[in-house]
């Protein structure tokens, strides 16, 4: 029996303390999933702030959600969302003290099976409340992964039957069935039919077994790919959930024509160097009727993806949730040590290559090859990645290495950005950057001294807002000061100076000093440096640049 868990990791969702020794329990025996926690009141892998919110967000997305809290909360925090039958995701609720298991959703989704491995991991017996569950021992209208329920109202009807006292035969391979306890006779008039053609008959349970595969060549041609493989599939009376992948060759693999095809399709796309099958017909979109169902990640290779991320300067709710969804995703995770650790706990499955801070374009290098292999790799830097971080590294080793690399072209290549650390720094303190400023590193590792030196002459000139990234290191001791030095021929000794140190961290400080006070005793490269410029003012404890200029 394929779990379902396998395929969607799910969210062991937790309101108090009180739960979390159950929730941790549930994880152990699916170490694929992540318990939610509410901020500030629990240590969870992941924060929430608000559980209706987060719930009906989890429900959206399609993930399984087990709410460690009374059926009623559950039920209540998603009753708005409740319309759509057919595609919910599994939602069960789970006593705190992991003595009741009660799956409230998500009949078609497999909940009575994600319901009994629950109850298995915490030695209860499951309060399964589906008629047809309890009779056959199995849902028919659940059937495993590498199967499809063609007809969600047939297969309900046919239930029906089946609990009125109807019998069936089997036809076709459902070894899932095997043990199911189903009223079977062999002359039925029922039947649950296992096959990979349209089958439009009353009396049957229709479930397609994935077991095609759609090779396409010509991706030149104008008209719609999906539209091509639809055409193809009646031809031959093969229903489309029979599907299992659209395969093309790997010279194609950055078209997205093809991406777009395959998910209109709702099927992997996979890439092969020749048709993975031996083609019998010379026809447009070559099919492959297998006799059991293709796991799509046994053909070929996928696009690899690689995707730079920024996780913020620190905390779980900096970070945003298009950079939380790539972690999510990832199947490589590449970083200096301290940000792959900040962007933990990882999943099993998940690979994690660690590297020294130095290392960056070897890193970029590394992460394009395993791209290339077809993974989907994600870079992490903290802050924005594209603010002294591996963005610019990584475009780098592409515009280095494409022309003896080709295949780092066709890697699906995004940046997610994130809450730089001057930007969380600035929030912090009120709205030093309200007007005109600039970002300045002074580390002199990758740019000569005396180009930092200028810059900071001619923005202490310009009168913008200075926020200084790598203000000071062991390796550079004494740069700081002369940078401040510079600044102060043309600034007051009054002006406020923002210092953050580890913002949005557990040893979050933020102190501001005046111009004239700015010392390299009070940094050290943890710090963010914001000076500022001659309109920037204190109000309270807060400190900003008004938007108008005398
Ligand atoms: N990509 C990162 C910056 C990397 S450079 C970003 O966008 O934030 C590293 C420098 O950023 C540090 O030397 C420090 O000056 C600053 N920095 C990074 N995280 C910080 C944090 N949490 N608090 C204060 N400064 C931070």
């Amino acid at each position: 029996m394929a779990r379902v868990s396998a395929s969607r990791p799910m969210a062991i969702v937790v309101l108090g303390a009180a739960a979390l020794d159950t929730a941790r329990r549930i994880q152990a025996s699916f170490p694929e999933s992540r318990v939610h926690g509410l901020a500030g009141r629990v240590d969870a892998d992941i924060a929430y702030e608000d559980f209706g919110a987060h719930v009906r967000g989890l429900y959206a997305s399609g993930v399984p959600i087990v709410a460690l809290c009374s059926a009623g909360i559950a039920i209540r925090a998603l009753a708005s969302c409740l319309a759509d039958k057919g595609s919910e995701p599994p939602v069960l609720a789970v006593a705190q003290d992991g003595s009741a298991v009660v799956p409230l959703l998500g009949g078609m989704s497999g909940v009575n099976v994600l319901a009994r491995e629950i109850g298995a991991a915490l030695r209860v017996a499951p309060a399964i409340t589906t008629s047809g569950e309890l009779r056959f021992g199995q849902c028919l209208l659940a059937p495993p992964e590498g199967y499809a329920l063609a007809d969600i109202e047939q297969g309900k009807r046919f239930v029906s039957d089946l609990l009125a006292g109807q019998t069936t035969r089997i036809e076709g391979h459902a070894p899932w069935l095997d043990d199911a306890a189903l009223p079977r006779a062999g002359d039925a008039r029922l039947a649950v039919r296992i096959t990979p053609f349209v089958t439009r008959d009353a009396d049957s349970l229709v479930i397609h077994p994935r077991c095609v595969l759609a090779w396409i060549e010509d991706i030149s041609r104008e008209d719609d790919i999906a539209e091509r493989v639809r055409i193809a599939l009646r031809e031959r009376h093969l229903a489309p959930l029979a599907l299992a992948a659209l395969t093309a060759p790997a010279r194609h693999m950055a078209s997205q024509s093809l991406e777009d095809a395959a998910r209109a399709l709702n099927v992997p796309l996979r890439f092969c160097n020749a048709a993975p099958f031996d083609r019998t017909d010379a026809k447009d979109v070559a099919l492959h009727v297998g006799d059991a169902p293709i796991e799509a990640q046994s053909i070929g290779r996928a696009r690899g993806t690689l995707t730079v991320i920024g996780l913020g300067p620190g905390s779980a709710e900096l970070m945003t949730p298009a950079a939380k969804t790539a972690l999510n995703d990832a199947q490589d995770v590449l970083g200096y040590e301290t940000y792959v650790r900040m962007a933990g706990p990882f999943r099993a499955d998940q690979r994690v290559h660690m590297t020294d801070n130095r290392e960056e374009l070897q890193r970029a290098r590394h992460a394009f090859e395993l791209a290339s292999e077809g993974r989907r790799v994600i870079v992490v830097s903290s802050g924005d990645p594209g603010v002294f971080a591996m963005a610019a590294a990584v475009l780098e080793a592409l515009d280095a290495g494409r022309a003896t690399h080709p295949e780092w072209s066709a890697v699906k290549l995004a940046i997610v950005p994130g809450v730089s650390a001057s930007l969380a720094t600035a929030a912090r303190a009120g709205a030093p950057l309200g007007h005109d400023f600039c970002v300045l590193s002074l580390s002199d590792n990758l740019k000569p001294w005396s180009v930092i030196e200028k810059r900071i002459a001619h923005a202490s000139e310009a009168d913008l807002v200075m926020a200084f990234y790598n203000p000071l290191s062991k390796a550079r001791p004494w740069q700081f000061d002369r940078a401040i030095d510079i600044v102060k021929r043309y600034r007051d000794s009054n002006t406020p100076v923002v210092l953050g140190r580890d913002i949005g961290r557990p040893a979050e400080a933020l102190r501001v000093v005046m111009l004239g006070e700015l010392k390299s005793e009070l940094v050290d490269m943890r710090t963010m440096v914001i000076v500022g410029s001659s309109t920037t003012r204190v109000v309270g404890d807060w400190v900003y640049t008004p938007r108008w200029y005398e």
